[in-house]
């Protein structure tokens, strides 16, 4: 019974005289631990969690509070999915293909080489069969996923050396953002999965030869451009990303049905503003860089060309052998395909000619 029914049928008279306004909503108190995958210095991708859990918190007046942990601090970076499903933490924000370990469709949910880009991975989720299809996926893992941010198609990573053909390729130890590594392996690098806070140090080292992490922001202030000259562009193996909330299903079905509803919509909030945010602040520091002697180098096409070749062949091979990848990659590339056809006529045309003209 909503509130004007409640007017309506005992009148105002009988709610003064009951002496309180009708009771319109469960006020409970709670309070929830957030494990970011994230360092806190890095306001784009761990700041998605901020916002969600301040939006949280402003539409429940306070009751309901979310504190946000950085990585490391209540669980290890690649540590949240575990501590999840066991419900050590009710909630992780994180990029869901470093788990691509436990199973490779963990990488449908986030980015695949040659995948989507932003706007089609949020069709997907949204409008599509994504976010219904993922979540039966991860609810073997106990947890309920809300879309939590895309950083957009990101660049191909900091090099010490030039990547002149795919020769060079050749025994690279790269720091890769998760499933991509098994693309990296096949065309003959080592890949490596470190965290966003590690790298810097591991590439400073020489320990490894090269690593990516989104693109110019986060980069220039995980200062990779100290470390290595040669910046190479497009990251094809994240043309768009997506981030998740990944929430413990009892923990989410405990939940008033009004906290359930602000959930969703403060993810919801937190998944536009944290593409905004890269698309406003990435030109500014791409225009830094280069200005500080970061040399722009775009992989050359046989080095495209392999890496679409070798993530075609690794698609068919999990097709193969992994009955959730094959139902879940099938409607996947359906989508792709029907969306690239889309785009070659208005984003694709309109962005090219727009870029090229003198603004
Ligand atoms: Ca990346």
């Amino acid at each position: 019974m909503d509130r004007r029914s409640v007017i309506k049928n005992a009148g105002i008279a009988g709610i003064l005289a009951a002496g309180a306004a009708p009771a319109v909503h469960a006020q409970a108190t709670v309070r929830w631990r957030l494990s970011s995958s994230f360092p806190k210095a890095l306001d784009t991708i761990h700041g998605a969690a901020d916002v969600f859990a301040k939006a949280v918190k402003n539409m429940t007046g306070g009751k309901f509070e979310i504190s946000v942990h950085a990585a490391g601090e209540i669980t290890p970076p690649f540590g949240v999915v575990d501590a999840v499903q066991q419900g050590s933490i009710e909630i992780a924000h994180t990029a869901p293909y470093y788990f691509f370990g436990k199973n490779d469709v963990f990488a449908l949910g986030c980015s695949i080489p040659f995948g989507l880009n932003s706007r089609q991975m949020t069709a997907w989720m949204y409008e599509g069969n994504g976010l219904k299809l993922m979540r039966e996926f991860y609810a073997k893992y106990n947890i309920i996923s809300f879309p939590g941010g895309n950083t957009g198609s990101q660049m191909g990573g900091w090099y010490r050396k030039e990547i002149k053909s795919v020769a060079d390729m050749k025994g690279l130890k790269f720091r890769v953002g998760g499933f991509a590594g098994k693309v990296i392996e096949r065309m003959g690098g080592v890949p490596q999965n470190i965290p966003g806070g590690e790298i810097y140090t591991a590439l400073e080292k020489g320990t490894i030869d090269a690593a990516e992490w989104v693109g110019p922001y986060d980069d220039q202030k995980l200062g990779f451009n100290k470390v290595a000259p040669f910046y190479y562009y497009p990251g094809w193996w994240e043309g768009g990303p997506q981030l998740d909330f990944f929430i413990n299903q009892k923990a989410f079905e405990a939940l008033p049905a009004e906290y359930k509803a602000i959930v969703e919509a403060a993810a919801a909030t937190a998944h536009t503003d944290m593409q905004a945010k890269y698309d406003a602040r990435n030109p500014a520091a791409l225009k830094e860089l280069v200005a500080k002697g970061t040399k722009l180098r775009p992989f050359t096409n046989d080095v495209m060309a392999l890496a679409f070749k070798e993530s075609m062949a690794l698609y068919e091979e999990l097709n193969d052998k992994n009955p959730d990848w094959k139902k879940i990659y099938a409607d996947f590339s359906k989508f792709r395909a029907e969306q690239n056809l889309w785009f070659r006529f208005t984003e694709a045309k309109f962005d090219t000619f727009m870029q090229a003209q003198k603004l």
